[in-house]
């Protein structure tokens, strides 16, 4: 006899959060979940998960959820639904014809980290093939772009360098723009382990963040001030060289010596000093001398970011600045040490892995090199265009000029996540067709023709990657509730294109990546049935995948030192708005909050909050609790305030859960100058007492 709330069976998936990627049981009755239970055999959780995996997908069957396609000719208009075919076909002939009147790149698109590995090739398949462009990116473009771009050069692949399991080899825990308890909080409980068995915490962030403020352990802390990570982390190299502490051995061994005699001579000059940089960054020189003392001889020293290192107009300099660190150290290339960038999303790896950026093809593999271009298009039975498409911004730019005239965003709320919202809304406005394929009816629907319906982690088969390049498998526990999984959508839009794609099955689309990528050859489905994960490379060299990366020898050869010159962010501030405004998140919450504010608990209830110093508070009269408004040169907004010394004088701090804080109304539009990641960590603002919205 079967009680209600029984389960009948399990199936083992992955969480569709974060870059831990915690495999769960999920416990059905029918085709109802009745639990998600933390899988005991997960090689990234061992069992545990966090509050967001384990209580937080009940969105899935929110009654917000969209199941049937909509259309309309202009978005002033009311939504029709219609059927699939019908939806499909208006997309097509919209895209088709805007094709036709302003030319071939005048559409393109943009894949989700959120969706699977094979959705992500499919789409960028879609629009290579489809659409005869390379106008494909994702929303990394707004996130970890800077790690791909910094650790390629240095290092040679654009990926994390260890698994999880390496922290528990490590002496030195460095931690750089990252708040790991409330991001990554799975894998933050084994760093907080580690570290009550004795090992150093070093913090790099402009506030006390929960690993500082941990009772178990003292952190040695670097409240920098927004903008100058690219300062200090070239301090702290200064540090190592000028007092002898660089790894000769390793670097002669590993490293090209001559662009390190180059780079020794950079951070050696006096205005890299902890003493001098002191002013501009806000750092104690003791402070950061102990740090650089610590990281570089205190044995197996691991460096974990976050995106207070990449989202800055010098956040490709600061990783690979880290990257520098690591290499004259010898800090690489074995457990327990590395370079380790905390991805966000679930599979932000992934979908980078998969070929969404403009100019690379699946594997990291640039789109001008014309034997791997024969290669897929061989495989997809096309001829690719060889110039590297447009990037999110620059799609953006185009739609405003009027040569970017359609937009198909698969499982991204752009209008709420991406900087500068106006300047977002103008583009939107400006095409002529914008199709959002999506659980829900976000923000970016607003301005958009076509709603495609998007099925949930639940509700498909294939694969994620997480942070430590592991790719597990997602399985499908219920049939998709709108009637078709995001792979089929994407098939079947590209059929109404005319351009055929035909699998059975998410693991015949796995099946092609693995042909057509040297770091992916050995993974297939049953692979990962019978080992649970690998992580890439998985191939004839490592058939069981590769948990720690530049063992014996850097992918690109010889390890490569760079010169890191620190240039200030042009976003200054000044009379008008002399704070500087810092973001970050709750464990609560997940980015926009699409998912866990369509969960329903108490838990979930929260608010943005601006973090404001209490002497800063004072000096405008606001007390604790009091609305204030928060403006900028971009925009302003209102929120709560929260009066702290977590953060510094001169610094403010928010989260960005609720469309209706908008806090992005007030991000500016400067970007990382190799990426054109936005600079969301520095804005120059101002605040004020108000009403309240
Ligand atoms: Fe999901 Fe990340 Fe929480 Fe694990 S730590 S349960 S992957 S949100």
């Amino acid at each position: 006899v079967i009680e209600i709330g029984q389960p009948e069976h399990s199936v083992v998936t992955t969480c569709a959060y974060c870059g831990v990627g915690c495999a769960f049981k999920a416990e059905m009755r029918g085709e109802e979940v009745v639990r998600m239970v933390p899988w005991k055999d997960g090689k990234a959780n061992r069992g545990h998960s966090c509050v967001k995996g384990r209580f937080a997908w009940g969105y899935t069957t929110h009654k917000e959820r969209i199941l049937k396609p909509m259309i309309r000719e202009r978005i002033e208009d009311p939504w029709q639904e219609v059927s699939w075919d019908e939806a499909f076909n208006f997309a097509a002939a919209k895209f088709k014809g805007i094709q036709a009147k302003y030319g071939r790149d005048a559409v393109g698109g943009i894949t989700s980290s959120r969706c699977t590995n094979e959705e992500t090739y499919l789409v960028q398949k879609l629009i290579r093939g489809g659409f005869g462009n390379n106008n494909v990116d994702t929303c990394a473009r707004v996130c970890h772009s800077p790690t791909g771009y910094g650790l390629s050069q240095t290092f040679g692949t654009s990926a994390g360098t260890q698994d999880f399991d390496s922290v528990e080899d490590t002496d030195v825990v460095m931690i750089i723009g990252a708040n790991p308890a409330s991001a990554h909080p799975v894998f933050a409980s084994r760093l907080k382990k580690r570290l009550r068995q004795g090992a150093k915490l070093i913090v790099l962030d402009p506030r006390r963040t929960e690993m500082v403020e941990s009772a178990h352990v003292k952190a040695l802390h670097l409240p920098l001030m927004p903008g100058t990570n690219v300062a200090v982390v070239t301090a702290l190299a200064h540090v190592i060289v000028t007092e002898r502490l660089v790894n000769e051995a390793f670097v002669r061994e590993r490293c090209d010596w001559s662009e390190f005699e180059e780079w020794v001579a950079f951070v050696a000059q006096d205005k890299y000093s902890p003493e001098a940089t002191a002013i501009m960054t806000g750092v104690d020189p003791k402070v950061l001398r102990e740090a650089a003392r610590i990281y570089a001889t205190g044995g197996n020293g691991a460096i974990y970011y976050g995106l207070g290192v990449t989202e800055h107009s010098q956040g490709s300099t600061t990783v690979i600045a880290i990257a520098n660190l690591a290499m004259a150290t010898g800090n690489i290339g074995r457990p327990g040490v590395g370079v380790n960038p905390l991805r966000g999303q679930n599979n932000v790896q992934g979908s980078c892995d998969m070929g969404s950026f403009p100019h690379e093809l699946p594997g990291y593999r640039h789109i001008s090199g014309d034997a791997v271009r024969e290669q897929f298009e061989a495989m997809w039975n096309v001829k690719l265009n060889k110039e590297p498409g447009l990037r999110i911004p620059n799609m953006f730019d185009a739609a405003i000029e009027g040569t970017f005239m359609g937009l198909y965003v698969q499982g991204e709320d752009i209008l709420q996540s991406d900087p500068n919202t106006k300047h977002v809304v103008a583009a939107l406005s400006s095409m002529e067709c914008v199709i959002v394929h999506d659980l829900f009816l976000n923000e970016t629907a607003n301005y958009a023709h076509v709603f495609l319906p998007g099925s949930s982690f639940l509700e498909k088969d294939g694969t994620f990657t997480n942070a430590e390049r592991r790719i597990q498998r997602v399985r499908k526990v219920m049939t998709p509730r709108n009637g078709y999984a995001d792979w089929e959508v994407t098939i079947l839009l590209a059929k109404a294109m005319g351009f055929e794609m035909h699998y059975n099955h998410p693991s015949e689309i796995m099946d092609e990546i693995a042909a057509l990528t040297p770091t992916f050859t050995g993974v297939s489905y049953a692979k990962l049935d019978e080992l649970g994960s690998v992580q890439w490379p998985c191939n004839e060299k490592a058939p069981e995948g590769t948990p720690v990366m530049h063992i014996g020898g850097f992918v690109r050869g010889k390890g490569k030192f760079i010169v890191t010159e620190y240039v200030a962010t042009d976003e200054r501030t000044g009379p008008r708005y002399p704070l500087l405004l810092t973001t970050g998140r709750i464990l609560s919450q997940y980015n926009v909050g699409a998912q866990t504010r369509r969960t329903e608990n108490a838990v979930w209830h929260s608010e943005d909050r601006l973090e404001i110093h209490p002497h800063d508070a004072e000096q405008r009269g606001v007390r604790d609790g009091d609305w204030v408004r928060l403006a900028s040169r971009a925009g302003e907004t209102t929120l709560r305030a929260e009066i702290t010394d977590r953060v510094s004088p001169g610094v403010v701090y928010t989260t960005f859960h609720h469309p209706d804080t908008q806090a992005n109304v007030i991000t500016t539009d400067f970007s990382d100058w190799a990426t054109n990641c936005p600079e969301y960590k520095v804005t120059a603002v101002q605040i004020s007492p108000s009403n309240g919205p």
